[in-house]
């Protein structure tokens, strides 16, 4: 018996340091969210001394940045029995704020009672500061470069009017060389500028009613004319109208044609199929190149990954802004892929207003 004991005080006198010592803040309150215990972390991540804390409610460190839901979510989660995870704002008690990764989780007694709330926060201040400021240049270089670049396309255009009207060849194949080179550019900065607009939560769908198959119709159409490459097959389709975004619809579906075109042989076919479901339509878009394996097929709708070790031209962010559009409509994105043989993409878009 005295053995147990020895052992189990020394098991928590272990766990007692592990807590005092760790850098992350802790913090135990009841189970109104009266603080009971906080580490030495806590006191340094939020400038409130032990005492202070004690007795108090989290809420002294509230910045007053967390929405009204969020709290509400909290609450209802913890009480629930589960853990609750987010980064939220706190303020110093010098007024500083901090951003934390922050755990709360319930702990129960043995009949399954929540008795406390233990709170633990990865101070991620450095980091998302970081990430802000590399977002907001991100945003502004490429709100910037949007105006002098289309003014650039649009002398392009003058020019390769002027020439072919003059007859002049020669002249008239280094326009037209600029001008693709300035379509390049151009889309590279609408995916920089429609990733800002994902990551502030501000891709907006414009929705309306549309049929699909005209959509992609066009959009085939529009392929055959520009790359001859590839021997572009439509089949299915989808026999009643949507609601969502055609612009964006049409953009996720220019990416994945991009992609097939991009990464498969000249010469080979690229199918695009259409299928109506009950809730959903399905589209699917099949070439036959280098396909994608398996672990890397879990990444590729990641911003800024490329698989196949990148090489071509390109940042990464197709896939992510197809998978968000898509996501923003309520459907799926996925792949299914072998290496050597071709990949398909699917995308669901639901039928159901919402
Ligand atoms: P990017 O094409 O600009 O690199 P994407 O986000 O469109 O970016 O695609 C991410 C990666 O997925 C690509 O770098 C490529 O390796 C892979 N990928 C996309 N589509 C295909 C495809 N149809 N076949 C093979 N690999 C593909």
């Amino acid at each position: 018996m005295i053995a147990i004991k020895k052992s189990l005080e020394k098991e928590l006198q272990m766990f007692y340091s592990a807590v005092e010592q760790t850098a992350d803040s802790v913090f135990i309150t009841n189970k109104d969210g009266v603080i009971e215990y906080v580490n030495p972390a806590f006191e340094k991540m939020t400038g409130f001394s032990k005492e202070e804390a004690l007795g108090n409610t989290p809420r002294i460190i509230k910045s007053g940045l967390q929405s009204r839901e969020h709290y509400k979510k909290l609450w209802s989660t913890i009480l629930d029995g589960k853990n609750f995870r987010t980064v939220v704002v706190n303020r110093r008690k010098d007024g500083k704020l901090f951003y934390a990764d922050h755990t709360i989780t319930p702990i129960k007694d043995n009949k399954g009672n929540v008795t406390h709330f233990v709170g633990i926060w990865k101070d991620i201040t450095k980091q998302t500061q970081f990430e802000k400021r590399k977002e907001e240049f991100i945003a502004t270089a490429s709100h910037e470069l949007k105006t002098p670049i289309t003014v650039i396309k649009g002398y392009c255009q003058l020019l390769e009017k002027k020439l072919s009207q003059s007859k002049d060849k020669e002249n008239l194949h280094f326009v037209t060389q600029i001008s693709s080179q300035t379509d390049k550019v151009i889309n590279l900065i609408r995916d920089f500028f429609d990733v800002s607009k994902i990551e502030a939560g501000k891709l907006v769908l414009s929705k309306q009613e549309f049929n699909l198959e005209t959509l992609v119709k066009g959009i085939i159409e529009n392929f055959k004319h520009s790359v001859g490459t590839h021997r572009i097959v439509l089949q299915g389709k989808v026999g009643r109208s949507l609601l969502g975004d055609p612009e964006r619809i049409g953009q996720a579906l220019i990416n994945l044609l991009t992609n097939a075109i991009k990464y498969s042989p000249s010469g080979t076919k690229v199918l695009v199929n259409l299928t109506s479901k009950k809730q959903y339509a399905l589209i699917k878009i099949e070439d036959f190149g280098i396909g994608i394996s398996k672990p890397e097929q879990k990444k590729i709708f990641d911003r800024f990954y490329q698989a196949n070790e990148g090489g071509r031209e390109g940042f990464g962010l197709g896939l992510y802004i197809t998978s968000e559009i898509v996501k923003k409509h309520g459907g799926k994105a996925w792949v299914e892929s072998e290496k050597g043989k071709g990949s398909a993409f699917y995308i669901t878009i639901p039928f159901q207003k919402s």
